[in-house]
C-alpha cells in the first residue's frame, strides 16, 4: 500500500511526538472509490486529548511571545511545504475522500493560499490609541493571542477547513489541538508533519484522531483551551456552544447550508448553466455552501432545465483518482441512502425526475447525478441539507417570491443568483439573509473574502481580514497619572 511519500501518518502529533492511543486501538479508514482499507489511525480519547491541551498551553508561552517576523517565515514555509507536496497530498486527499483529483488539487492549493493569506494579514493587525477624555491619561488598545485554540474539522474539505484555522490561530501566536474528521484523518494528520519539517516547536500543533464525543468532550470541557473552532452540521455545531458554556470559550462556527440558486429571466443562460454545474457537483454536491434548491424564473426555467440535465448527464463519474472524472462516490451509505429517501420524498410529492435518480451502476457509494423537476416547499429537501449529487428545481414567478422562498429556512449560508439587472442585484444584497451571496458566479470561496453564514449557519468568519479576529483578544489599557 502506498504511504503518499511519505506523507500518510498513521500516529497523532501530541507535544511534538507521534505516538498511537493508549489502548493501542485503531480505527480503519476506507477509500470510498473502491471500499479498500487504506490503513488505520490510533483511537484516541479523553487521556490523550488532556496530554495535547497541556503541551499546547506549554508551548504557548513561548510561541504568543516569538517575533512576528519568525511566525511569518513559518508560515511562508509551510504554504511552500503544502505547494511542494501538492500532488502527493491530492493523491491522499482523494484516496480517503472520494473527490476527483483536479478538486483535491485545488483545495490544496486554496489551503495553502489561506496559510499565506493569514501570513500576511497578521502585519496588518493593528491595535487603536484612542484619544482620551483627559490630558493625563493614554488609552491604548492591543490585541493578543486567544490561548490554547480546539479546531475540529469535517470530512467533505478534509485539508483546506483545516488551513483555515491553523493558519489564522499560529500567525496570531495561539498554539492548536485539532481533531480531524474520522473518515478522512489522513489529510488532517500530514499538516502536523508538514509543520514540523518547517520548524514549528513542538507543542503548537497537536492532531488526534478517535473518538468524536470523547476528544471532542475534553477539548470543550478544558479551561485552558479559550477558543474553539468547528465545521460540520449545525446539529454538532449547536452542542459545541451549549458545551462551551461552562468555560466561556469563544466559538467560531461554520454549520450547514440550505443553498439557493435563483435564475431570472434576463439571465445569460450559458453562464447560468456553467454556474449551476459547479455550485452545484462539487465535490458530489457535499459541500455546505453546495446549491440545495434551484429557483427559476418561469420564462427560462425550461431552457434552463434542459441545459442542465444534458451537462447534469454528461458528467463523468468514476473513482476520482482516474484522470477525466468530474464525479468520484459519495462518503458513505449513509449518505446515498440519505439522497435516495429525498427523492424517494419528492416524486411522492408530484416531482419529476429529469435525469439520473438512482444507484450508478458502479456500485458502492456512487450515485447518478440527478435533475429533479416541479419542486415545492413540501418536499424535504426544502428544509433540509441534500449533501449529494441532487438537483432539485424550483418553478417561480416573481422576485418578490423567489427572495421569500429562498429565505424561508434557517440557514444563512450561500446563495446565488443570475440576473443583469442592476438594480435588482442590490434589491438581492439586501433581501437575501445570507452570509455570502454569488452574482453570476456559482463558486465565491476565495482567501481574501470573509467565508460564514448568518442564522443557523454560523458563527464567525474564515478568510478575509474577518477571518483573524476571532484568534485575537482586544485588551484596553488606560495609562494614568501623566500630568
Ligand atoms: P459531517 O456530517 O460533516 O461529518 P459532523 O458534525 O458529524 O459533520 O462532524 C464534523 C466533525 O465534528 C467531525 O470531525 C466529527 O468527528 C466531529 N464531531 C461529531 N460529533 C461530535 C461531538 N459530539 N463532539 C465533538 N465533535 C464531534
Amino acid at each position: 500500500m502506498s504511504d503518499f511519500g511519505g506523507l500518510m501518518l498513521e500516529t497523532n502529533l501530541i507535544g511534538g511526538d507521534w505516538v498511537g492511543a493508549d489502548s493501542g486501538k485503531a480505527i480503519p479508514v476506507n477509500n470510498p472509490a473502491t471500499g479498500e482499507i487504506i490503513g488505520h489511525v490510533p483511537d484516541c480519547g479523553a487521556a490523550e486529548t488532556d496530554r495535547a491541551i497541556a503541551a499546547a498551553s506549554a508551548a504557548f508561552k513561548n510561541w504568543s511571545r516569538t517575533d512576528l517576523n519568525y511566525r511569518v517565515g513559518l508560515l511562508h514555509k509551510l504554504h511552500d511545504a503544502l505547494l511542494q507536496n501538492q500532488e502527493a497530498l491530492a493523491q491522499l486527499l482523494t484516496a480517503e475522500q472520494g473527490k476527483p483529483l483536479f478538486e483535491a488539487r485545488g483545495e490544496i492549493a486554496i489551503g495553502a493560499a489561506y496559510v499565506r493569506w493569514f501570513a500576511e494579514e497578521i502585519r496588518r493587525a493593528k491595535g487603536e490609541i484612542v484619544p482620551s477624555p483627559t490630558a493625563d491619561r493614554r488609552l491604548l488598545v492591543t490585541r493578543h493571542p486567544v490561548g490554547v485554540v480546539g479546531a475540529i474539522t469535517p470530512w467533505n474539505f478534509p485539508s483546506s477547513m483545516l488551513a483555515r484555522k491553523l493558519a489564522p490561530a499560529l500567525a496570531a501566536g495561539c498554539t492548536v489541538v485539532a481533531k480531524p474528521a474520522t473518515a478522512t484523518p489522513y489529510s488532517g494528520l500530514v499538516w502536523g508533519k508538514l509543520c514540523q519539517d518547517v520548524g514549528f516547536p513542538d507543542g503548537v500543533v497537536n492532531i488526534l484522531t478517535g473518538s468524536a464525543r470523547a476528544i471532542g468532550g475534553a477539548i470543550m470541557a478544558s479551561p485552558d483551551v479559550r477558543k474553539v473552532t468547528f465545521t460540520g452540521s449545525t446539529e454538532v455545531g449547536k452542542a459545541l456552544i451549549r458545551q462551551s458554556a461552562d468555560t466561556v470559550k469563544k466559538v467560531s462556527m461554520e454549520l450547514g447550508g440550505n443553498a439557493p440558486f435563483i435564475v431570472f429571466d434576463d439571465a445569460d443562460l450559458d453562464a447560468a448553466v456553467a454556474g449551476a454545474m459547479v455550485a452545484k457537483y462539487r465535490n458530489m454536491g457535499q459541500t455546505c455552501v453546495c446549491t440545495n434548491r434551484f429557483y427559476v424564473q418561469s420564462g427560462i426555467h425550461d431552457a434552463f432545465v434542459k441545459r442542465l440535465a444534458e451537462a447534469t448527464e454528461a458528467l463523468v463519474v468514476g473513482n476520482g483518482a482516474q484522470d477525466g472524472v468530474q464525479q468520484g462516490p459519495m462518503i458513505d451509505m449513509n449518505a446515498v441512502e440519505k439522497v435516495e429517501a429525498m427523492i424517494a420524498d419528492a416524486i411522492g410529492k408530484g416531482a419529476s425526475v429529469v435525469t439520473g435518480g438512482q444507484r450508478h451502476g458502479n456500485g458502492g457509494t456512487y450515485f447518478q447525478p440527478t435533475v429533479l423537476t416541479g419542486a415545492t416547499s413540501e418536499m424535504s429537501f426544502a428544509t433540509d441539507e441534500i449533501f449529494g449529487p441532487l438537483s432539485a428545481v424550483f418553478k417561480f414567478e416573481t422576485e418578490e417570491e423567489a427572495i421569500a422562498a429562498a429565505n424561508a429556512t434557517e440557514y444563512g449560508l450561500a446563495s446565488y443568483a443570475y440576473t443583469n439587472d442592476l438594480a435588482r442585484v442590490f434589491r438581492l444584497n439586501e433581501g437575501l439573509h445570507y452570509g455570502m451571496i454569488g452574482i453570476n458566479a456559482g463558486l465565491i470561496t476565495t482567501v481574501e473574502a470573509p467565508f460564514g453564514g448568518v442564522k443557523e449557519s454560523g458563527i464567525g468568519k474564515e478568510g478575509g481580514s474577518q477571518g483573524l479576529d476571532d484568534y485575537l483578544e482586544t485588551k484596553y489599557m488606560a495609562v494614568a497619572g501623566l500630568g
